[in-house]
């Protein structure tokens, strides 16, 4: 029996064995520590910001990012519909309603040309925006420069959810260093884990203060616990933050590893007629790099038979995990009312898309052995 080769398998080491067994050690178990403030520290200085707040979740960034811009009940934050639901859910717990806009073709990212016009739409029929919410799909950036001066300009503030795309960079900034904050994700299949936990990044230190203020329950700085609004347990303990330092100091090698798997992944499919990869093209700005979260084919029905659940299946049969892109929000049974600006594309890309086995623990072997599977498939017909 060969063992499962996974999507995006955490990957760990005696590097981050020591850093965990060193806060146990130390004796910094509940919950906050200094492998908390050092973590915050080191995020912020890998990214480029002034500030960091280290979180239980990346989805608790995102929620606490959209109550410090204002979101709530009467007003409404675009979300791209290519993203997983907890960008959308976010929203929600605000209590805004959430209107989705749609991808573009090349990478999936949202399409800044239709994001404008959404917004440039809802306000002409008296929307209330708060805020819009990029997402950098599959690890690479979306297209800032384009959009926030857009965005500047009509006075909406842009809130970055860069759960996938730490390590990623577009014009010489980091994922995570993008609009009014940032949210990041350290969930157990991203780019780096602390098994759980999220960050939430932003050069307004005051913005900072206030989402710590109210990641610990709002308790007011006296001894009776104080409160006077109300706050969440949303914070990252000790020990994750330590796990969390010790995959940070690996990170670019983890990096290197997926851009080595996906190189191989080009360079055996890429010329196939009708396989494209997201993300990758001739005219591409040479200072958008991604940080190969995850390798994504897409394929055209009119050159290739197979389907992309024909794939995943043939892949399953060989213990492979593959899967398909986010289903549009749009789509999704629980958000079938919401407003949408769709393009279709997020739905050609979600039924003709799929998800290569991408972690940095893959052996040249597992590679391999997906290669051989998926060209097999693609070979019949
Ligand atoms: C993983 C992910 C999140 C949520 O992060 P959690 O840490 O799991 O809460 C949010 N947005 C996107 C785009 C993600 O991929």
């Amino acid at each position: 029996m060969t063992t499962r080769i996974y999507l995006s398998k955490a990957e760990v080491t005696e590097v981050e064995e020591k850093f965990v067994l060193g806060a146990l050690r130390s004796g910094w178990i509940a919950p906050l520590g200094p492998d908390v403030d050092a973590f915050e520290a080191e995020v912020a200085e890998y990214v480029g910001v002034q500030g960091a707040l280290a979180l239980s979740s990346g989805t608790a960034a995102l929620h606490l990012a959209l109550l410090e811009v204002g979101a709530g009940p009467g007003r409404v934050v675009l979300v791209p519909t290519m993203t997983f639901a907890a960008t959308a859910n976010a929203v929600v717990y605000t209590g805004a309603e959430p209107v989705f806009v749609d991808s573009q073709a090349v990478d999936g990212n949202v399409d800044p040309q239709l994001l404008v016009q959404a917004v440039d739409l809802l306000r002409a029929q008296g929307a209330d925006i708060a805020a819009v919410v990029m997402v950098d799909l599959f690890g690479r950036c979306a297209d800032y420069p384009e959009i926030l001066p857009a965005m500047q300009e009509r006075g909406i503030p842009v809130i970055s959810d860069a759960a996938e795309s730490l390590g990623a960079a577009i014009g010489g900034h980091r994922a995570g260093s993008f609009g009014r904050a940032a949210a990041l994700s350290f969930n157990g299949n991203k780019i780096m884990t602390t098994s759980g936990g999220g960050m939430l990044l932003s050069d307004d230190l005051d913005l900072i203060a206030r989402c710590r203020y109210l990641s610990t329950q709002a308790r007011q700085p006296v001894v009776h616990y104080e409160h006077t609004e109300i706050g969440y347990n949303y914070r990252l303990s000790n020990i994750l933050a330590a796990l969390g330092r010790g995959q940070l100091s690996r990170l670019d090698c983890m990096i290197e590893r997926r851009r080595a798997i996906r190189e191989r992944y080009v360079e055996a499919l890429g010329h196939l007629p009708g396989v494209r990869f997201l993300g990758r093209t001739a005219s591409g700005r040479s200072d958008h790099a991604d940080n190969c979260w995850l390798t994504t084919l897409v394929l055209d029905p009119r050159l290739v038979s197979a389907t992309p659940t024909m794939i995943i299946e043939a892949l399953a049969a060989q213990n492979i995990e593959a899967r398909p892109l986010w289903k549009p929000m749009h789509l999704q049974p629980v958000f079938l009312h919401a407003r949408a600006y769709s393009n279709s594309v997020s739905i050609r890309l979600f039924q003709t898309g799929l998800s290569l086995p991408s972690g940095s623990g893959l052996s040249d072997d597992d590679v391999d052995q997906v290669l051989l599977a998926v060209e097999a498939c693609l070979k019949v017909g």
